[in-house]
This record gives C-alpha cells, sequence and structure tokens, in this order.
C-alpha cells in the first residue's frame, strides 16, 4: 500500500507546467525529461493519475486454451507491438498479472484452474474473453465446453471471430484502457481501506 501511494504521489507531481505539457503532447516530438521544464508543477485528479498508471501498464495473465492463443502469440510480435500498451510483460504469474486474456475454448475440465488462477490475481483486475470460444463456447455446444467464460468470471470486453486478428486483441486493450480511465480509483481504494481497517477492529 505505501509503496502504491508513494508511486501515485510521484506521478502526481510531476515536474511538468501546463504549457509545456501540452507543447509534448501535440509538437510529436518524443516524450522526455528536459531541463527546461524543471521547477513547474503539473496538477491533476488523484483518479486520473491512478487510472493513467494502470490503464498503460497491464500485465496480461495469457490464458491459452486453444487456436486462439496463436493469435493471442502473434500480438505480442514486434509486427503488432502490444508494448504500445505496456502489455508486453505477459505474466505466467498470477501474482504479478492485471489482465486475464482467456484465449481459446474453456472445457469444464479446464474451468475450475481458470476460475483459480482469476482468484489469485491480485485486485484490481480485469478479464478479457479472446474469440467466439471464450466467448460463447463457440460452435462447441457440447457436454464439455463451458458456454462463455463469464460464467465463472467477470469479463471486462468480449472479442469477436474465430479467430479474432491480433488487431481484433489490440481493440479489446484499447476498450479496457477506456474503461479503466472512467473508474473512481480513489474511491475504491479508500472504501478498501476503510473496509480493512474495520475488520481489523470488529471483535470475533
Ligand atoms: S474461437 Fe475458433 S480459433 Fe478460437 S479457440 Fe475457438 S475454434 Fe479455436
Amino acid at each position: 500500500m505505501v509503496h502504491f501511494l508513494n508511486s501515485c504521489k510521484t506521478s502526481l507531481f510531476l515536474e511538468i507546467n501546463k504549457r509545456n505539457f501540452y507543447h509534448m503532447l501535440f509538437a510529436k516530438k518524443e516524450l522526455a525529461y528536459s531541463n527546461k521544464i524543471e521547477g513547474d508543477v503539473v496538477v491533476t485528479r488523484a483518479d486520473a493519475a491512478i487510472n493513467w498508471i494502470r490503464a498503460n501498464s497491464m500485465w496480461p495473465m495469457p490464458m491459452g486454451l486453444a487456436c486462439c492463443a496463436i493469435e493471442l502469440m502473434a500480438a505480442a510480435s514486434s509486427r503488432y507491438d502490444i508494448a504500445r500498451f505496456g502489455a508486453e510483460v505477459m505474466r505466467f504469474s498470477p501474482r504479478q498479472s492485471d489482465c486475464m486474456i482467456v484465449a481459446g475454448t474453456v472445457t469444464y475440465k479446464m474451468a475450475a484452474v481458470v476460475r483459480r488462477i482469476y482468484d489469485q490475481m491480485a485486485a484490481p483486475k480485469w478479464a478479457i474473453a479472446m474469440g467466439a470460444c471464450a466467448s460463447t463456447g463457440g460452435m462447441y455446444r457440447s457436454y464439455a465446453t463451458l458456454q462463455g467464460v463469464d460464467r465463472i468470471i467477470p469479463v471486462d470486453v468480449y472479442v469477436s471471430g474465430c479467430p479474432p486478428r491480433p488487431e481484433a486483441l489490440l481493440d479489446a486493450l484499447m476498450k479496457l484502457q477506456a474503461k479503466i480511465k472512467r473508474q473512481r480509483a480513489m474511491s475504491c481504494l479508500l472504501q478498501q481501506v476503510w473496509t480493512h481497517i474495520r475488520r481489523l477492529h470488529t471483535p470475533t
């Protein structure tokens, strides 16, 4: 928690003034440190700063279960450059992941595993159902196949197609970024802290 608040504090007090900030945004120059802007302060809302940090550093948990996973792998190649979204760091550890990308057919056999890995991810966390199979079961209307991964985990964005192209996954990431930027991060955070404090002080 302390580490997280410190990182937010650092972002809040970026030493950039408004004029130079707009100049950097629209001048189509590479954003880099400039000693000319030293000493100035930009003021923003905590929500905006936290959401900006979260939306641009979504570390995916690649849940590749079938053919859609090949397209997921392609999205990480240099041609599609998923690093533009800060999402190139594919973590195979749920404790280091923010966004589960379910790519492929979810069988009942795997459903329990998917759910357990999702539970092990730290909040805030998001999920993308990539492809027809993950979204709805696809063509597998069978006793062995889960008819949509949203039956076991909350899904934020659905990607259509069989298989969807890597561009469709990048589009989903952009939609997820837009969703994250609308969230009320600070009030959720305070609510969680308050709930935790109350739990600590509730007699058992
Ligand atoms: S949606 Fe199509 S490509 Fe993706 S896992 Fe299902 S069958 Fe394979």
